[in-house]
């Protein structure tokens, strides 16, 4: 099977396809998630604080990850900000992440009038490069936003190691990597504040939501998270209850995101298992191929697989003379002699949907960062900054964009589904190959 066999005819010049049965599909939702939601209903309350969905979600929760306190919000930008805002960061302060994410990542940052910067990634792991974020430590630097990509962990020794030499709080986006371990330890409870989402996209889904993890343990820390997520109202503590010391929104969640939220996290480590044997199947199928890099992970690190992104040495799009083949060439061997869109169209051809690309651009290139521009009318808080937003900013996330081929990993397909994904990189990046 792993042979470079003369490939038959592309599926793109009239050739048989290589898929020729559809993909597995299942259903998210079931009885266990109806009979959560009619119990929430006849609780005659939804607020969290006086139900008991929300508590037994997070009292779940907890124990599948082996952390004391956490914290129940809407989505997981909200957890994001909610842990920002715990963690101290305000006006002026810089925090460091990664240009290849979710807007949802720096939300949070501007509306506490901080300011991103955005550090450099590993070019195989799509992660922060933690020697790039060194470099980008200023006086101004409070934390460190560390997104573990599309399951898989970042660098956190390393990543930990900077941040307590330079008194840095870590953040862990823990958004596309539900149960990703680095080296034994789930992600999102080695930082200082692990941010998960629940919203319709991700592993589990109660529509939209997140949940916040206090890592240090200490209960007035959960209180202050607690209350960030909440107006500020302090329910713990009567003796704090009558005053606001300071702003923070209304995150809440609600008993029926907290009800489905129950049944969901049953399903997840079959979910995380699944997506982690196909993901990992599919680097072992393709990885002697020629011009073609795998996703890789961590030594020590366990991935689930949010999606699959492999990057290739295509030939430059004639359209961007620019996309010149800057992947580090370490890592691959060979080329191939197609462009990025004739590939993933072939592969399209035999059956195996793909995308070319992730987001359209890094982060830093869209237009609220490069005219320096949050809110309407103000550059502020950018003007408190030094921090730039220009291209080149960034030069291995940049080549990631341009040169990355994005597949579906879904728990609901079956092995044979895998394996024909599998064939058709193969065939296609065979017939590509350059001698
Ligand atoms: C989805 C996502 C978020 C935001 O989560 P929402 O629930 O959509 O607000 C943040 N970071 C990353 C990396 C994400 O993928």
């Amino acid at each position: 099977m792993s042979t470079l066999n003369p490939p038959s005819a592309l599926a793109l010049h009239g050739g048989p396809k290589v898929k020729t049965t559809p993909f597995g599909t299942g259903r998210r939702f079931d009885e266990t998630e109806a009979q959560e939601l009619l119990e929430a209903l006849e609780q005659n309350t939804l607020f969290y604080h006086h139900g008991q969905k929300v508590k037994t979600f997070l009292r779940h929760f907890n124990a599948l990850y082996g952390v004391t306190y956490s914290v129940a919000v809407s989505s997981g930008t909200a957890a994001i900000h909610v842990a920002l805002g715990a963690a101290g960061v305000s006006v002026g302060d810089e925090v460091i992440t990664s240009p290849i994410t979710d807007q949802g990542t720096v939300i949070g940052i501007l509306y506490q009038n901080a300011i991103p910067v955005f550090a450099d990634l590993e070019p195989h792991t799509y992660n922060l490069d933690p020697r790039s974020v060194e470099a980008r430590i200023t006086p101004r630097t409070k934390a460190i936003v560390a997104v573990h990509l599309a399951g898989a962990p970042c660098d956190m020794h390393a990543l930990m190691q900077i941040a307590r030499r330079h008194n840095l709080k870590v953040i862990e986006d823990c958004a596309q990597s539900w149960l990703c371990r680095y080296k034994g330890r789930l992600a999102g409870t080695i930082g200082d504040y692990g941010c998960f989402s629940t919203n319709d996209f991700k592993h589990i889904s109660t529509g939209d939501g997140g949940i916040v993890t206090v890592n240090s343990g200490d209960e007035a820390d959960y209180h202050a998270t607690h209350a960030f997520a909440d107006k500020n109202y302090r329910r713990f503590d009567a003796n704090l209850r009558g005053d606001i010391p300071y702003l923070a929104p209304n995150y809440r969640m609600t008993e029926l995101q907290g009800a489905v939220g129950i049944a969901q996290l049953k399903k997840l480590a079959g979910i995380c298992e699944a997506r982690h044997r196909y993901g990992e199947r599919i680097t072992q199928g393709i990885c002697d191929l020629p011009g073609i890099a795998p996703h890789q992970v961590h030594e020590g690190g366990w991935s689930s697989y949010w999606f699959y992104m492999l990057r290739g040495r295509f030939a430059p799009e004639s359209t961007n003379p620019e996309a010149t083949q800057d992947m580090s060439a370490s890592a691959v061997r060979g080329r191939l002699r197609c462009t990025r869109a004739q590939f993933s169209q072939a592969l399209a051809a035999e059956g195996i949907p793909n995308t070319p690309g992730y987001i359209p651009h890094v982060v830093y290139l869209n237009s609220m960062f490069r005219r320096r521009h949050a809110y309407r009318g103000s550059h502020f808080p950018f003007d408190l900054s030094d921090a730039r937003y220009e291209p080149g900013l960034c030069p291995v996330a940049e080549a990631i964009l341009r040169d990355c081929i994005r597949l579906e990993v879904n728990e609901f397909y079956t092995p044979q589904d895998i394996e024909d994904i599998i064939a058709g990189i193969r065939k296609v990046a065979t017939y590509y190959a350059l001698p």
